[in-house]
């Protein structure tokens, strides 16, 4: 695999080179964040082992961004914070896998084996809201069977909202997400587009699946699953 360790501290990131290299590893190393974030934005790496307490940027804010650009780079958390409330903090922004500080080199051999067995996230591959159906890697989307025919932007915004079915994403939040800060007037922007994948998708007598939260933003969720609490203006 090709992996990028992120890790201040020298003489840890010294052993993790020397292990993954002998294991037969691509291995790049890189200490500061900025820098870090940079190289796993602009390289693809398979697996990212991610240190949390970094100079220049925290590894938190890096992992929040690999993951808007939905790369399927495998990312696993390396930290001293060993509690359980930031495992799975960790966990729930996006890594594949966390492993407290201090670690055996062995473990931390086995945990990428598996992880390298394990492939790409597997929420990465196929996703389904109801009988809506995309499959990532081919980039086709399907309703009731039926194919749906999908721009590249607007595949990319579904895909968002799919990722995380009954999050209500703002239109800045998915402005940034999928323009990734391209386009001027992003409200705007937004609500056409999901009136395109609404025609598109929600067409016809079927029950809708993109719903709006008057003045918070849009989600996508099954017809079966109840709106999010406070909130139940739905249109
Ligand atoms: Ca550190």
């Amino acid at each position: 695999m090709r992996i990028l360790i992120v890790e201040d501290e020298p003489q840890l990131a010294r052993h993790l080179r020397a292990a993954l290299t002998r294991h037969g590893h691509t291995v790049e190393v890189e200490g500061q964040g900025d820098a870090a974030l940079k190289l796993a934005l602009t390289r693809q790496h398979d697996l990212i082992l991610l240190d949390i307490n970094l100079p220049a940027l925290d590894g938190r804010e890096i992992l929040r961004q690999i993951r808007a650009t939905h790369a399927p780079t495998l990312v696993m958390m390396l930290t001293a914070r060993g509690e359980v409330g930031d495992r799975i903090k960790g966990l729930a922004a996006g890594a594949d896998d966390y492993l407290g500080k201090p670690f055996a080199m062995d473990e931390l051999i086995a945990r990428v084996e598996a992880l390298a067995r394990r492939g790409a996230p597997a929420a990465g591959t196929v996703l389904e809201v109801s009988d809506l159906r995309m499959s990532v890697p081919q980039r086709e989307v399907t309703r009731g069977g039926a194919l749906i025919t999908l721009s590249p932007r607007e595949f990319d915004l579904l895909q968002v909202l799919m990722q995380e079915p009954g999050r209500t994403f703002a239109r800045s939040e998915l402005s940034r997400l999928v323009w990734q800060g391209e386009c001027a007037d992003e409200s705007r922007t937004v609500d056409m587009f999901i009136l395109r994948l609404r025609k598109k998708i929600d067409a016809g007598a079927r029950p809708p699946l993109i719903h709006t939260l008057r003045a918070v933003g849009y989600t996508i969720r099954s017809p079966e699953a109840p709106p999010n609490p406070p909130c139940s203006s739905l249109s």
